[in-house]
C-alpha cells in the first residue's frame, strides 16, 4: 500500500463517542420531499437570505412542496448572519407562535437558524449571551435545511456562526440540540452559483479538512484516508464545477464532499485544530472577508508557525494526497505547504491579506488583544497559540 502507516506513533486513536441524527436527503429533485419531512401540524417560518432563492426559483419549489402547511417567511439573513437581523426573525418567531423553521439557504442562513433555534427556547433575557459566554444548547426549536450552496456542512452538523458588526465580532456556538432534523442537497442548485462562492465553497470545505487532520499523528488510519479521500475529490472535482457548474457529476460530488468534512465523522478519534478558523473569523469581523477567504490568507503563515508540530501530518498529506516524493520528510512537508497554497491560486482565491485590503496595519495587533480579552489563550490542538503567536502570524499574512 502506497503511503501505509509506517509511522507508528505511541498515541492510539483517541477515545470518542459519535451521534448524528442528521436526516440527509440527497439528489436531484429532492426538494419536494419537503411534506414528507416538516410536520403537517407545524406552524413554520422559512427563512432565507438576499434573494437567490427567489430568483432561482427554489423558494418557490420550497412553497409548492409545503402546500397545506401553515408558514411565514422571513428573508434578509445575509453572509455572515447578523444578530440585530436575528433579533428580529426572533419577533416574528415570538408573535406568530412559530413552532418549527426551516432554512432556506448557505452556511449563512443555516446557521441563522440555528442561532433562532437556540435563542427561541432560551430561558436568560439576553440572547446575546449564548455567544458571549459560551452557552451550549442542548435543546433546540426543530428545524429543517433546504441547502443552496455547498461550502460548510453547517447542514450536518450542529455549529454555527453570527456575527454583530456593531461590535466587530463573529463568535461560533452550538450544542447537541442544533442538529438539523433533516438537510435537502439537491445538487441542481448550484448551477446558479456566482463562480466567488463555488471558489468560496471549494476552500472552505478543504480547510475544514484540513483543521481535523493536519494535526499531531495519532494511530487513526481511516480517519486519515478518509479526510485524503475528501481532499483528493475536491482537488478532482474543483477544475470541472469551477468550469461548469451546471455539470452533475462533479456538482454532486462537490456537495457531498462539502457535508463529509464537516458532519464530524473524520473529527472522530482524532485531535482537531480549528486555529486558522478562529483567526480567518476575526479577519471577517474587521474586513468583511468572505469566510473562506479569510482561511486561505491565514493558511501558510499558521502552518509555517506550527510546522514542528504539523510537519509528520503535512508529510503524509504531500505523500498520499499531492503524490510529493524523492525528498526528505521535512522537504516534502513543505513542499506541501506550497502545493496547498497553489491549489488555493489554482481555484482562483488570492492569499495573502494585502491582495483584500490595504487597511492591515497594526491588525495584529487588534486580534491579539482580543484573543486576550477573551481569554483565549491556549487555543489550537496543541494550546499553544494564544495573543503572541497570532501576532507573529498574522504578520506573516500580509
Ligand atoms: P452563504 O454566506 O450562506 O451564501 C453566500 C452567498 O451565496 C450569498 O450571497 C447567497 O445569496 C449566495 N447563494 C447561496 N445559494 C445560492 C444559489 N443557489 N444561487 C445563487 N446564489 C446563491 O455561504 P456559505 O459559504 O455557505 O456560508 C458562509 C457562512 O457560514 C459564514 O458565516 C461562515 O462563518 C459560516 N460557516 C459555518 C460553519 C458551520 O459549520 N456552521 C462552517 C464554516 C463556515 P443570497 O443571500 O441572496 O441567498
Ligand atoms: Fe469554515
Amino acid at each position: 500500500i502506497v503511503g501505509r502507516n509506517e509511522r507508528l506513533t505511541t498515541i492510539d486513536m483517541l477515545s470518542f463517542e459519535f451521534k448524528n441524527p442528521v436526516k440527509l436527503i440527497f439528489g436531484e429533485g429532492q426538494i419536494e420531499k419537503l411534506k414528507e419531512e416538516v410536520p403537517q401540524d407545524a406552524k413554520v417560518l422559512i427563512l432565507y437570505g438576499g434573494g437567490s432563492v427567489k430568483k432561482n426559483g427554489i423558494l418557490d419549489q420550497v412553497k409548492v412542496a409545503l402546500k397545506g402547511n401553515y408558514y411565514e417567511e422571513f428573508g434578509g439573513i445575509l453572509a455572515n448572519p447578523e444578530y440585530s437581523v436575528l433579533v428580529e426573525a426572533l419577533e416574528v418567531i415570538k408573535t406568530k407562535n412559530i413552532d418549527y423553521l426551516l432554512a432556506v439557504g448557505g452556511g449563512s442562513v443555516i446557521d441563522g437558524v440555528k442561532f433562532l433555534s437556540s435563542a427561541a427556547l432560551f430561558e436568560g433575557d439576553n440572547p446575546w449571551d449564548i455567544l458571549s459566554k459560551r452557552i451550549r444548547t442542548e435543546k433546540g426549536m426543530p428545524f429543517g435545511c433546504v441547502l443552496t450552496i455547498p461550502a460548510t456542512g453547517s447542514e450536518m452538523n450542529s455549529g454555527a456562526v453570527i456575527s454583530r458588526s456593531e461590535i466587530k465580532e463573529k463568535l461560533s456556538m452550538g450544542g447537541p440540540g442544533l442538529f438539523p432534523q433533516f438537510s435537502i442537497l439537491d445538487p441542481q442548485v448550484i448551477a446558479t452559483l456566482p463562480l466567488r462562492q463555488i471558489q468560496n465553497g471549494i476552500a472552505d470545505a478543504f480547510v475544514h479538512v484540513l483543521e481535523q487532520y493536519v494535526t499531531y499523528p495519532v494511530d487513526a488510519w481511516l480517519q486519515d484516508r478518509l479526510s485524503e479521500s475528501i481532499l483528493s475529490t475536491l482537488i478532482e472535482l474543483a477544475p470541472r464545477i469551477l468550469e461548469d457548474p451546471k455539470d452533475a457529476k462533479a456538482a454532486s460530488n462537490f456537495m457531498w464532499s462539502c457535508t463529509m468534512a464537516l458532519n464530524g465523522l473524520i473529527q472522530k478519534g482524532v485531535p482537531s485544530d480549528w486555529g486558522v478558523h478562529m483567526i480567518g473569523h476575526e479577519l471577517t469581523a474587521l474586513y468583511g472577508i468572505d469566510h473562506a477567504r479569510t482561511l486561505a490568507i491565514v493558511l501558510e503563515p499558521y502552518y509555517k508557525h506550527q510546522f514542528e508540530q504539523k510537519k509528520e501530518k503535512l508529510a503524509q498529506l504531500g505523500t498520499r494526497v499531492f503524490q510529493l516524493s524523492g525528498m526528505s520528510e521535512e522537504e516534502i512537508a513543505r513542499q506541501t505547504i506550497n502545493k496547498i497554497i497553489e491549489f488555493m491560486h489554482s481555484i482562483g482565491i488570492p492569499t495573502k491579506l494585502s491582495e483584500y485590503t490595504d487597511d492591515y496595519d497594526g491588525v495584529d495587533d487588534i486580534i491579539a488583544k482580543r484573543f486576550e480579552e477573551r481569554g483565549w489563550l491556549k487555543m489550537g490542538e496543541r494550546k499553544d497559540i494564544g495573543p503572541a503567536q497570532v501576532r507573529t502570524i498574522l504578520q506573516q499574512s500580509y
